[in-house]
C-alpha cells in the first residue's frame, strides 16, 4: 500500500495531462478551418478592409489614402495610379 498510492497518483496526473493535450489538440483542429480561408482577405478584425487601386492589396481602411474616390495603400501608389491615368 505504501508504494501503490504514489503510482496511482502518477497515473492520474498522466491521464489528466493526456486529457489536457487531447482537448487542446481538438480545439485547435476545429478552430483552424475558420481562421484560414484561402483566396479571401483576412476578415478577423471588425475593421473594414479596402483594396489598393494600384497593387490590388487589401489593407485596413484606417491606413488608406483616398484620392478621387479611390483608395490606396500608400502615397507612392496614389501618385503612380494618378500619373498612369
Ligand atoms: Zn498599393
Amino acid at each position: 500500500m505504501m508504494l501503490g498510492l504514489p503510482k496511482l497518483l502518477l497515473l492520474l496526473v498522466l491521464a489528466w495531462l493526456a486529457w489536457r493535450v487531447y482537448k487542446r489538440w481538438q480545439t485547435q483542429r476545429l478552430s483552424l478551418p475558420k481562421t484560414q480561408k484561402p483566396g479571401q482577405p483576412p476578415a478577423s478584425s471588425s475593421e473594414d478592409m479596402v483594396r489598393c487601386r494600384q497593387c490590388q492589396v487589401f489593407f485596413p481602411a484606417s491606413q488608406a489614402i483616398y484620392a478621387q474616390g479611390d483608395s490606396f495603400c500608400c502615397e507612392a501608389h496614389r501618385k503612380q495610379f494618378l500619373s498612369d491615368t
